[in-house]
């Protein structure tokens, strides 16, 4: 028996569940709650013993056993869920690999060190030459409070023959070697040997991933002249820049709630929006959002407003980005996507993603502290992408010279669009702008298509028999999870497709596992051994599967269209059992039976097959959506009623 099994068997997924969600009620075979995982009001929050699975057949629309459950409610990596679940199960885990005790042991070393470089910094704020900061501080409205909140610290100098050493040698007395803390990022050795503090005379940020761990510091020069005005912890095995969101670990749990994160571009913006009661706000740490960041908040939400500045909101920089699907895959860690990328995003993702331009010479910082009216305002004014990029294009535009380039610059952008009615919709749009007839516009868009679809090169073609091999393979997999993997796993042009599923699509924890390890590393194939072992089997299972040999080209679609698939079917699976069920329930009621359990239950019934009823309605939405028959916003106005 795997690691694994052992510890599901000894769980029940009821008693896990409920000790997160106490209120979890036994409604007939299954136990119902309100959906931990997003706001609502009547429960369609699933726990089947029997199965010893979890579904949200409400806004998540997803679910998972109890590991999945673990790792989302909090926030865990596939690993650190098992670990957690082993525990309460009694089960002892397999010894780590020496590899991995040796990365861990690393890991825990530099969180330590960082720990007690904060504690450092923040001691070092009350000091005679932290004047300038705590003068800074103050100046920037930011109280006792705040300061304690978010933990914020002064880096000293320190002078004489071995200065710049104030911090180095603080640690290095407390048992850190010099080549931790050049690891962690908090001290530099120079070419001559010579280790020194990184951050000096700067007030200091510390950062923190969303489960809390220290991982880095941001620096804020003080003087003017300084340069550079701030400075982050490189590269290190904790931090990724461009990894991560500031102020997550104190957002996480609002965006869930509010199912919205709002992005911001610095430090003081996020301390200052929280302090107003924005707390689903983040920052990007830069002016545009990475795709490595949008896959972090994906985890919280679909819906996310970025707040850019007045310049940045209408920049060339910003317009041009760098494109998700630009073949890069192994530096998306520095990709930051402009507004092409966040319209892929959104398409694949099924995401909401929205811009808000603030006011010419205002930041968040400032406009939440001036008019927090206004600020929240404008965060509900935020217009979808496309809207945004179609006002600043077509924004000054005054000659037909001009309309002709803002048409050239947008038509690459509406060619991404899947949905046909919204396409077309902005294809309007576009026409009646530009003066020319639809049909005009809709040929560029065909023309820039056939451009940027362009093969790269002869490849062979999937067979007819291939094909069908493929579709009968296909249909006697259980799930379409797995043979979903395998083509992530194998085909390395799956892989721009793949990075923006919905890591929720995969319900077999093993599968959800090699998903996150898949993500997380773009050359898993070299890294495979130290995946743990269970994953490990798993993986080599899956590259080792027979695949049909898919054109190049076709494979991001394939994605795509195995994804929607998997989808459609479960929740068909999942209305078929409900139905199931509840003609048993109403069979069972039939019965000659007048006591007043029995009244009470036909009323309980009566209730249940309303929700039934609701479910399949929305479900018949979600197919007609899939399918294209209907657009997206085209909400049925029961599920919005309450909200
Ligand atoms: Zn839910």
């Amino acid at each position: 028996m795997s690691t694994i099994d052992d510890v599901k068997a000894r769980l029940d997924i009821v008693d896990v569940v409920s000790s997160y969600v106490p209120e979890l009620k036994k409604t007939g075979r299954t136990f119902k709650a309100c959906c931990p995982f997003h706001n609502e009001k009547t429960p369609s929050f699933n726990v089947d013993p029997e199965r010893q699975t979890w579904h949200c057949f409400g806004a998540c629309s997803t679910g998972g056993d109890v590991i999945e459950f673990v790792r989302r409610r909090e926030g865990l990596d596939f690993k650190e869920a098992l670990r957690m679940c082993a525990e309460r199960a009694g089960v002892e885990i397999r010894p780590p690999t020496p590899r991995e005790a040796q990365q861990r042991e690393q890991y825990e070393r530099l969180l330590q060190a960082n720990e007690a470089a904060a504690v450092f910094f923040r001691s070092a704020m009350s000091g005679t030459d932290a004047e300038l900061a705590r003068a800074y501080c103050e100046k920037r409205g930011l109280d006792a409070t705040t300061l304690e909140t978010w933990q914020l610290g002064y880096a000293p100098v320190g002078d004489g023959p071995d200065g710049w050493r104030t911090l180095t040698d603080h640690l290095v007395a407390r048992g850190f070697t010099e080549d931790d803390l050049v690891e962690a990022g908090l001290s530099i050795r120079a070419d001559s040997g010579r280790v020194y503090d990184r951050f000096r005379d700067r007030l200091i940020f510390p950062t923190r991933d969303a489960r809390r761990r220290l991982i880095g510091f941001g620096a804020r020069a003080l003087h003017p002249d300084d340069e550079p005005k701030y400075l982050n912890t490189p590269q290190t095995p904790l931090f990724d820049k461009s990894g991560n969101l500031y102020g997550l670990d104190r957002a996480s749990d609002t965006i869930r709630r509010n199912d919205r994160a709002v992005v911001v571009e610095g430090y003081m913006d996020v301390i200052a929006a929280h302090a107003f009661g924005f707390t689903e706000v983040v920052a990007s740490n830069g002016t545009a959002i990475t795709e490595k960041q949008m896959d972090l908040l994906k985890r919280y939400t679909h819906n996310v407003v970025l707040a850019l500045d007045a310049d940045n909101a209408g920049s060339a920089a910003t317009l041009r980005g760098v494109e998700v699907a630009a073949g890069v895959a192994d530096k998306r860690a520095s990709i930051s996507l402009g507004y092409g990328g966040l319209i892929s995003y959104q398409e694949v993702l099924d995401a909401d993603i929205r811009v808000v331009a603030l006011p010419a010479g205002e930041d968040p910082d400032s406009l939440v502290r001036k008019d927090t009216e206004q600020f929240r305002a404008l965060l509900s004014s935020a217009q979808p992408v496309l809207d945004h990029l179609f006002e600043v294009v077509t924004r000054d535009v005054e000659d037909a010279r001009g309309r002709s380039r803002a048409v050239e610059q947008l038509v690459p952008y509406l060619g991404r669009i899947g949905d046909e009615v919204v396409r077309s919709s902005y294809v309007q749009k576009l026409a009646r702008f530009a003066q020319v007839d639809e049909a005009t516009i809709l040929r560029r868009i065909a023309e820039q298509r056939a451009f940027a679809q362009r093969p790269a090169g002869p490849r062979p073609v999937a067979t007819k028999q291939e094909v069908t091999a493929a579709k009968k393979e296909r249909a006697a997999l259980p799930d379409g999870e797995t043979q979903l993997l395998q083509l992530l796993v194998q085909r390395h042009e799956s892989r721009a497709a793949g990075l923006i599923l919905d890591p929720g699509l995969f319900e077999d924890s093993l599968n959800r596992a090699v998903f996150d390890a898949w993500t997380a590393d773009s050359d898993l194939v070299e890294h495979a051994d130290t995946l743990d072992e269970d994953v490990r089997t798993r993986y080599d299972e899956l590259c080792a599967a027979t695949l049909p040999d898919y054109e190049p080209r076709h494979i991001g679609e394939q994605v795509t269209s195995i994804a929607n698939e998997v989808r459609s079917r479960r929740q068909n699976l999942r209305l078929l059992t409900a139905a199931r069920e509840q003609l048993q329930a109403i069979r069972n009621a039939r019965q000659p039976n007048t006591d007043e359990n029995g009244v009470a239950a036909i009323g309980e019934l009566a209730e249940e097959f309303k929700e039934t009823t609701r479910r399949q309605r929305e479900l018949t939405r979600t197919y007609q959506v899939a399918a294209g028959l209907r657009a997206r916003g085209d909400e049925d106005p029961m599920e919005r009623g309450g909200a």
